[in-house]
């Protein structure tokens, strides 16, 4: 059957490869994005994906986004809470924006999508959300103390929504990458960068498709009593 998913943050970087790989698997999938229309474009072009834009920490644009899409496309089954920024710096010079923004476009966007989704899965008796957590948000990380904490509440609330969604058929799972060759990565400075690499176990950068394949494992039918897990895919640089 084919199934609605929605990856928000899904035209570029991981979220792309999770589209592509959803797709492949047999999702009818829509694919957000915050701004950068070339690029959503250029996807769009060369995968067939639908895509749409809308802020993901904005709780009336999510409101809008998830009715054009039903309407469009039919009731979301699987949701991939993948948009995500960082504004890092140490607390000292952190701005309250340079907070804000990161706990909404990572963690509110959470809420907000599921939420506003929650209903239709209910109805489906089935469901299948996954937020793309991180090994920042597992360890902590110096100079981001916005999205650590973003990252770890995605655990808290997977855990949290995981316990309510069970009993309707609705598995609710993060997945904490480790660093990831994607433009997010490629912007840390190449020193600091090769500083990372050294402490990676396998002794390179995951790829973005690596993780989309858990993803499509946790979205899987099959994977119905896997719920409230985070599955850690980070080449052995923090195992927990
Ligand atoms: P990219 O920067 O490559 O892509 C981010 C995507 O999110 C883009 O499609 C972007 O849209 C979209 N986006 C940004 N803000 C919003 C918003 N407010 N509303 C909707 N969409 C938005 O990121 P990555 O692929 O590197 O990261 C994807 C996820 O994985 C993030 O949550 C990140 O925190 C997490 N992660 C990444 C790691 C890595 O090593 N790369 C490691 C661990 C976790 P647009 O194209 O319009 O800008």
């Amino acid at each position: 059957m084919e199934r609605v998913a929605l990856v928000t943050g899904g035209t570029r970087g991981i979220g792309a490869a999770i589209s592509r790989a959803l797709k492949a698997a047999g999702c009818r999938v829509v694919a957000s994005y915050a701004g950068n229309d070339a690029a959503a474009r250029a996807f769009a072009e060369e995968t067939g994906i639908a895509v749409l834009r809308f802020d993901a920490g904005d709780y009336d644009a999510c409101e809008i986004a998830v009715a054009e899409i039903t309407k469009g496309h039919g009731p979301i089954a699987v949701l991939v809470n993948n948009a995500g920024i960082t504004r890092d710096t140490t607390l000292a010079r952190m701005t309250r924006e340079m907070w804000d923004t990161v706990i909404a476009t990572n963690l509110t966007s959470c809420f907000n999508l599921c939420k506003l989704t929650f209903d239709a899965m209910r109805a489906q008796k089935f469901g299948r959300v996954i937020n793309i957590s991180s090994i920042n948000g597992q360890a902590g990380q110096y100079g981001q103390v916005n999205y650590s904490a973003a990252k770890a509440g995605m655990i808290g609330f997977t855990k949290a929504l995981a316990q309510e969604g069970a009993r309707h058929g609705i598995t609710v799972n993060a997945i904490a990458p480790g660093y990831i060759d994607t433009e997010m990565v490629r912007a840390v400075p190449e020193e600091a960068l090769q500083k990372v690499i050294a402490k990676i176990p396998v002794g390179r950068l995951g790829e973005a498709a690596e993780i989309a394949r858990g993803v499509v494992f946790l979205a899987a039918e099959e994977a119905g009593f896997i719920t409230g897990a985070t599955l850690t895919m980070n080449g052995g640089q923090y195992m927990t």
